[in-house]
């Protein structure tokens, strides 16, 4: 294993200093993957206070301290330190009651979730795996350290752990920690939503996350329990081949892993079961199910903890899904007016979003080809490219007149936003060029 040399450094003052260190975890699970490990955590016999006497002279941040972690600041990069440690009792099922620090890294590894995460390595012991963590991970298999129901008693987010490293290693669950994942699934309810959010987002990216959502409905329904009746739904609609949950899927697998637009395509249809009509022929109709989801999307955007931003996107893709991007005639819509509108509606990012949620979104209804819907994608993206290339007009911000232009002509309050608003539609619909003198022209006062 080949450690950064800052890493190495970490690990030699400590053992100078008379103490065992390794590094431990995801870095050690990602190395051994072949994959380049995003942070490097270490372990220490050192005790919090010892380790601050080894690192006195470094920038320390203490943070972690109580839980025996610090965070040694090397060129700008933070290594966190933790010393050996066991945890107490779950009696909330959320914190240990207590941690208490051991002198050996066999104590350190037990109480780590799964068999991969729970290797160490050290340069004097190599490899230490003590629950043929490696195996499991050449066997593509995620296995909890100890008894499963025990430990997703212990700390229930560890269900959604699971399937989290599942899909982002595409990995199966063994038996035994599945069964209890799913017995034990009631407890994510009183899980932190950010912790829930950090897992939920990262399977929701991850390559194998389709194959995640069709195994576990059932447990994803617990943190989103609109999930739970689009399992087996038939649409009973002639524009869909799929059962609602299936569609969901396969219209999550069909956007680029990004957490917004996954989350967008997860929730985009929840809505449906709840507006349901059926006409005299059988078929079921969902008018305004976009609403209905643009609802369920922002409680559970409540239950993650989305900050304001994310939450606003997500909710407003989710309620604008299928708004027609094309013309009546059913061609792409690639006229100059309609473009300038829905960017001003929407901006750059999202309308580029919606053109990805659409072709996703019509793929996954199983009657239409993916060739067909990315020629269209492409005709888009290529008609906004050459449109933006123009640095065209299409906010408030862009136009040559402003409000204080207007009040020197003497409007007044609303009168002055509305003109404004009139004044921008013409521009992006062409009638009259983006040039102050031209727009006071155009409004003729
Ligand atoms: P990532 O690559 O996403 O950082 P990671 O395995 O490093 O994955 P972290 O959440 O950073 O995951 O946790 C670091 C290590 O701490 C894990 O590898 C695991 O050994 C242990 N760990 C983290 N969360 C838990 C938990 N809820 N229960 C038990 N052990 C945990
Ligand atoms: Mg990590």
């Amino acid at each position: 294993m080949t450690l950064p040399p800052a890493v190495a450094d970490l690990l030699s003052r400590l053992k100078e200093a008379g103490f065992s260190a390794y590094v431990v975890g995801g870095c050690v699970r990602d190395s051994l993957l072949g994959l380049e490990p995003h942070d490097w955590d270490l372990c220490t016999s050192a005790l919090p206070e010892q380790m601050l006497e080894v690192f006195r002279d470094d920038h320390v941040v203490k943070t972690g301290l109580k839980h025996g972690t610090l965070a040694v600041v090397l060129d700008h990069i933070p290594y966190e330190i933790t010393t050996f440690r066991v945890d107490g009792e779950y009696t909330d099922h959320r914190h240990p009651d207590s941690v208490s620090f051991v002198d050996d890294v066999a104590g350190d590894l037990l109480r780590r979730d799964f068999t991969i995460n729970a290797m160490a390595w050290s340069p004097d012991t190599g490899l230490v795996d003590l629950f043929a963590g490696r195996e499991d991970l050449a066997n593509h298999i995620i296995c909890c350290v100890g008894e499963p129901r025990r430990r997703f008693e212990e700390d229930a987010l560890r269900v959604l752990r699971a399937l989290r490293f599942a899909s982002v290693y595409d990995f199966e669950i063994d038996p035994a920690t599945e069964s209890a994942a799913r017995e034990m699934a009631d407890g994510l309810r009183s899980v932190a939503g950010e912790r829930i959010r950090e897992e939920l987002l990262k399977l929701l990216c991850g390559p194998g996350a389709g194959r995640i959502l069709r195994s576990y409905p059932d447990i994803l329904s617990v943190i989103i329990p609109e999930i739970a009746p689009m399992v087996g739904y038939d649409q009973q609609n002639h524009h869909h081949s799929y059962d609602l949950w299936e569609h969901t899927v396969r219209a999550m697998e069909g956007v680029p892993p990004d957490p917004v637009l996954r989350l967008t395509m997860l929730l985009h249809d929840t809505g449906k079961p709840e507006v349901r009509t059926t006409d005299e022929k059988g078929e079921g109709h969902y008018r305004k199910h976009q609403a209905a989801s643009g609802v369920i999307a922002a409680r559970a955007a409540e239950t993650l903890r989305l900050d304001n931003a994310t939450r606003e996107r997500v909710v407003n893709l989710v309620i604008h899904h299928d708004i027609p991007l094309r013309t009546e005639s059913g061609e792409i819509n690639t006229d100059r007016s309609f473009l300038l509108r829905r960017l001003n509606r929407f901006g750059e990012e999202d309308l580029r979003a919606l053109f990805l949620i659409h072709r996703a979104d019509r793929i996954a209804t199983g009657y239409t080809t993916a060739e067909r819907e990315d020629q269209r994608l492409r005709e888009r993206m290529a008609a906004l490219d050459a449109l933006l290339a123009e640095k065209p007009c299409f906010t408030l911000k862009d136009l040559a007149v402003r409000g204080t232009d207007l009040k020197a002509l003497g409007l007044k309050g609303k009168q002055i936003g509305d003109t404004l608003q009139a004044l921008l539609e013409a521009v992006m619909d062409g009638k009259v060029e983006n040039n102050r003198d031209e727009l006071l022209k155009f409004i003729n006062i």
